[in-house]
């Protein structure tokens, strides 16, 4: 059996990053002519879900053309300035919102690698009672730990999935886990796709070295080495079926030209939000009804302590560490660091408290809490726009007050001066003042939420009466026609979601070419291994 090492060497080590003989763009923003082409296989979007399927179908002899709506972005372009990258690399700067009580900001990668590019790189396979959930409920009994294993290992090895070092996860995490550890609360540092990190703190906006082994430069790559082609700056319009069969796909490029693509073979991988609009654009039959419908999305907040030691959590890995004590009760608490002109735009705060917290930044802390949720929303097309509806039920809103509780706990054992909440009408506390907050009504209204993990729309499930996809990502009725992407993990999983999405692809991946589950991937040396052993609807 061969092991691949997990530990501080492996982290540190910035070697081993693969350089593709040939880079095969074509740039949707340059091209003057229509184009027509024959592949056997077009994947659409070049995210967690993409890019392994067009990656290992390239592999397997097919010739592949993938589809990406954003442009390549490399280290050159980068400024470390959130406010510059988000305009880049982000699908409407990271603006996009959705409708519902609270309005939630859910950012979008749009550039090769889709969302993993600006991810935080935080790396947790699918808890095993998640997936004992999705066979009772789904009837997915083929998605058990032992199945998806292989697929794990070769995701994991493809990404170098590595256990951040203490040394460089920042006085940010050290904070928390001194809290967490004086209340005897259970925690880990975060395993991450990285190699040669360097702890530089601004992962969501473009890794300056390289590190973050995001599929832009990993599986993308890979691909074009197999003879992939990636067509950017190119937005699939539709799908086209004849009857109950994939023929090709229709899209539409940055400088106005069209590609016509023929093939046998489409993935429809543009993620959460744009893919069922696409599947339903395309006017494919839906016996399930639920194409676009079970939208979850791990709504998440943060919480603020101001100290009197330095933090500077800008220096440091900010998603180092993760408290799972209260992961069985659906609540994960994760590092949720920042540079200071990201805090700046960030904080829930105007007018006094936002100065006065701004003036002592470099003391200020900051660590998120992720629900995972039983809320479901709907994404729908109007007017040729996505419009994403969510509302955050009475269940979840009481989970983010125990979330809110136990993190501020963690806070004051730490030894925070004040903590700051993300509730209107209770945005600070003292030490004595939890009896407030434990009083407190919350109104989902009140919270200033986030979300970065949306999930579900396009889900799997064996009854086509009740789900789109099957087990293997085909589309229910459908021949030559998958999806693999976020969409189709059918439930919110409590963990981050990445190494789930791109174990699935592969496995799609795999059963398009026929091919049989991987054999010889090494055994990761240590894996994470969060307390989640209750699955949340
Ligand atoms: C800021 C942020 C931090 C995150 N941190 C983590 C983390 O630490 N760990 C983790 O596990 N997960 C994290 N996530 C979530 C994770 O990155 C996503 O769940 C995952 O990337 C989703 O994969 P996907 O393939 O569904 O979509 P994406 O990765 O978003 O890829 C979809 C791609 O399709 C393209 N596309 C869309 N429509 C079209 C079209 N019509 N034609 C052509 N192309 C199209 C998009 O431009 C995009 O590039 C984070 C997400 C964000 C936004
Ligand atoms: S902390 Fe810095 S070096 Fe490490 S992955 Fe993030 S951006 Fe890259």
């Amino acid at each position: 059996m061969t092991v691949r090492p997990t530990g501080e060497a492996a982290y540190r080590d910035g070697s081993g990053a693969f350089v593709p003989p040939e880079v095969r763009v074509v740039r949707g923003s340059e091209l003057e002519r229509n184009l027509a082409l024959r592949v056997d296989a077009c994947v659409i979007g070049s995210g967690a879900g993409g890019a392994p399927v067009a990656k290992e179908l390239a592999e397997a002899g097919l010739s592949v053309a993938m589809l990406e709506e954003g442009e390549r972005h490399a280290a050159d372009d980068y400024t470390a300035v959130p406010r510059d990258m988000s305009a880049v690399l982000y699908r409407d700067a990271g603006q996009i919102a959705t409708i519902g009580v609270p309005p939630i900001l859910l950012p979008l990668g749009m550039t090769v690698g889709g969302s993993t590019h600006i991810n935080s790189a935080t790396c947790f396979r699918t808890p095993e009672a998640v997936l004992a959930m999705w066979a009772e409920r789904f009837g997915l009994e083929q998605l058990d730990a032992r199945e998806l294993d292989p697929y794990f290992r070769r995701v994991e090895r493809e990404l170098n999935v590595v256990q951040t070092p203490p040394a460089l996860a920042g006085r940010n995490a050290a904070a928390v886990k001194r809290g967490a550890d004086r209340l005897g609360y259970s925690g880990d540092f975060v395993y991450r796709n990285v190699r040669g990190c360097v702890g530089s703190g601004v992962c969501n906006f473009g890794c300056p070295t390289q590190a973050k082994q995001h599929v832009g430069i990993t599986y993308v790559p890979k691909a074009w080495a197999a003879g992939a082609t990636t067509y950017t700056g190119t937005r699939a319009l539709r799908v086209v079926c004849e009857g109950p069969r994939a023929r090709g796909v229709e899209a539409v490029t940055a400088s106005g030209r069209r590609i016509e693509i023929r093939c046998d073979v489409v993935v429809v991988a543009a993620g959460t939000i744009h893919s069922p609009i696409l599947l339903r654009r395309s006017g494919v039959e839906d016996r399930s009804g639920e194409i676009g419908r079970n939208l979850s999305l791990h709504p998440a907040t943060g919480v603020r302590a101001l100290f009197d030691e330095p933090i500077e959590m800008w220096d440091g890995v900010p998603q180092s560490y993760y408290v799972d004590e209260f992961a069985n009760e659906g609540i994960m608490l994760e590092g949720a660091a920042g540079t200071p002109d990201w805090i700046a735009t960030s904080l829930p705060y105007f007018g006094e408290l936002h100065h006065a917290l701004m003036q002592n930044v470099g003391n200020l802390s900051q660590f998120g809490i992720m629900v995972s949720d039983s809320s479901r929303g709907r994404v729908r097309e109007v007017a040729g726009l996505p419009v994403v509806q969510y509302g955050l039920d009475r269940r979840d809103t009481l989970l983010f007050k125990r979330g809110l509780e136990v993190l501020s706990e963690i806070y004051w054992a730490a030894g925070a001066r004040r903590v700051y909440l993300p509730v209107a009408g209770l945005p600070e506390l003292g030490p004595q003042d939890m009896g407030a907050l434990r009083a407190l009504d919350l109104r989902a209204e009140q919270l200033s939420l986030i979300a970065f993990h949306p999930l579900g729309t396009c889900r799997m499930g064996a009854d086509p009466a009740a789900a789109p996809v099957d087990a293997e990502g085909r589309l229910h009725g459908y021949e030559g026609l998958y999806v693999a992407d976020g969409s189709v993990v059918p439930s919110s999983l409590g963990v981050n979601p990445q190494i789930t999405i791109m174990a699935l692809a592969t496995r799609i991946a795999y059963a398009i070419a026929g091919k049989p589950a991987p054999v010889d991937e090494p055994h990761p040396e240590h894996i994470a291994k969060p307390k989640v052993s209750i699955a949340h609807p």
